[in-house]
């Protein structure tokens, strides 16, 4: 494809990109299909010369398309959001179009220097503290991955990374966070060579979140035994209910112990744009580091994932890294990203923060996480004023755990689990809403995630009347 070629497909791309979005209420939420129907249209082989855009493109619709999930559907309801919005996708195709590799200053001072900006943009925006310095990350996974290793090198003196498994304290340090923690923290655990028998799953209260008088024992039985706490992962918002960790109260246990403090608000962190939000960060101003993902509720396209870090010297010291043929004349001037992370190259990702940011302004995202949070809440309503449905955990954000519970069957009838699940395969089989689910006390509960930039309150209501309908039917 030569330049002029390029120009008349990116006009024609970009047609297809506002008519895809304009079509999404017509098309099936998720595909049904059998594992193995995309893949099997493929050719065994690449072609041996290129081929036409047009014959790319008419592919694209007969074998990729049948088979996509339409995660910014209206009637996308599962897991949590990914929001993209336009000004985050035009940004996307300019960093594609330009390619460069932010590692370092030298590589793209633009990329850095605009990351430094948009980082700052965010701290004010959700309203940490200037303590706080912040760098982004492919995921949430990555960044506590991250904050476990700046965990493990100070609970160790940095001799970890010298040593390994010989350092003096190597083996004998322990992790907690919440049985409603994500799996990453188990992952990250497990990366850093701490070993997940060493990961202690606190237990949660009747809010499911973390208990700290669990999580204070947990510590003192440990440090009893002759181990030493390194790391409590806090979550604000958690996977399965959006259950708030205690922030403080765990703030105490970990400077007590001088145990590195993370917080995972990979959820939650993009409602505290709300000042009437804002008690989601209480005490987040005594943690070491704190995660939150712009690519799930803040129209920022996947990947962007904003980790903040109060001690840049922990970081830099656990990821930095200085072969010959990466030093620059002004290595002692700038800031280097790729010691602030796992990953040497990077995207130029903070380019759509800055589209975003601007395009929707402070208010207009206060007013689209607010618009969300109050749809969420009307559907809980919803829920309860029905005698067939009840809800399963509180509603602080925009996730609603529900369950149909037809009034003759008890609580803990375990048909009740069975009645749900076939509720959740008979929704999403009409194509117009797709739910997940969850356990929660051991019962299988739906998850209603309200997110999707393309949501209205009818589409909303439309799907609360579905949902009924379907539970007749089952
Ligand atoms: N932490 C929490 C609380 C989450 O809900 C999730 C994903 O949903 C993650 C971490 C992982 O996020 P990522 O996909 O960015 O790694």
């Amino acid at each position: 494809m030569d330049l002029q070629q390029f120009r008349i497909n990116a006009h024609r791309v970009a047609d297809w990109m506002a008519d895809y979005l304009v079509s999404l209420p017509d098309r099936p939420v998720s595909p049904s299909l059998a594992p193995g129907a995309i893949r099997r249209q493929f050719p065994a082989a690449p072609p041996s010369t290129g081929e036409s855009f047009e014959q790319v493109l008419a592919d694209l619709e007969r074998i990729v398309m049948p088979g996509m999930s339409h995660w910014q559907h209206p009637g996308w309801f599962g897991y949590f959001p990914a929001d993209t919005s336009p000004a985050s996708v035009l940004a996307e195709m300019m960093t594609a179009t330009m390619g460069a590799n932010c590692m370092s200053w030298a590589t793209c001072p633009a990329g850095t220097e605009t990351e430094q900006a948009m980082m700052e943009w965010l701290r004010q925006l959700i309203g940490l503290p200037a303590t706080f310095t912040g760098v982004i990350q492919d995921t949430a996974s990555s960044a506590t991955l991250v904050a476990i290793l700046c965990a493990r090198e100070r609970a160790t003196g940095f001799s970890w990374s010298r040593l390994g498994a010989s350092a003096p304290d190597a083996g004998r340090l322990t992790v907690y966070a919440s049985r409603e923690a994500h799996s990453s923290i188990a992952k990250g655990v497990r990366l850093a060579g701490i070993g997940e028998e060493r990961l202690r799953l606190i237990d949660t209260d009747a809010t499911f979140a973390m208990r700290p008088d669990a999580l204070a024992s947990a510590m003192a039985a440990d440090v009893a035994a002759g181990l030493k706490p390194a790391c409590v992962v806090a979550t604000v918002g958690t996977t399965s209910s959006t259950a708030l960790d205690p922030v403080p109260a765990i703030a105490e246990l970990t400077a007590r112990y001088g145990a590195w403090l993370h917080v995972d608000a990979a959820y939650a962190g993009s409602a505290a744009v709300l000042p009437e939000q804002h008690h989601l960060l209480q005490g987040v101003d005594r943690a070491d580091s704190f995660v939150f993902n712009p690519h799930k509720w803040l129209f920022t396209n996947f990947d962007c994932s904003a980790y903040f870090v109060r001690d840049v010297d922990t970081l830099v010291r656990t990821c930095g890294i200085h072969p010959e043929y990466l030093k620059s004349a002004h290595d002692d001037a700038v800031v280097n990203y790729r010691d602030w992370g796992i990953p040497l190259g990077r995207r130029f990702r903070a380019l759509k923060l800055w589209f975003v940011l601007r395009d929707f302004g402070v208010e207009g995202l206060q007013a689209k996480i607010r618009e969300h949070i109050a749809l969420a809440r009307e559907f809980r309503g919803w829920v309860e004023a029905d005698p067939a449905f009840e809800p399963m955990a509180p509603t602080p954000l925009g996730l609603v755990c529900f369950r149909h519970r037809p009034t003759e069957l008890r609580a803990d009838d375990p048909a009740v689990d069975e009645l749900n699940r076939r509720l959740l395969a008979s929704i999403n089989s009409t194509g117009r809403a797709l739910l997940t689910h969850t356990t929660l006390n051991g019962r299988y509960v739906l998850r209603l995630s309200v997110g999707s930039l393309a949501l209205t309150r009818e589409y909303l209501r439309e799907t609360w009347e579905l949902i009924v309908e379907c539970a007749a039917g089952v």
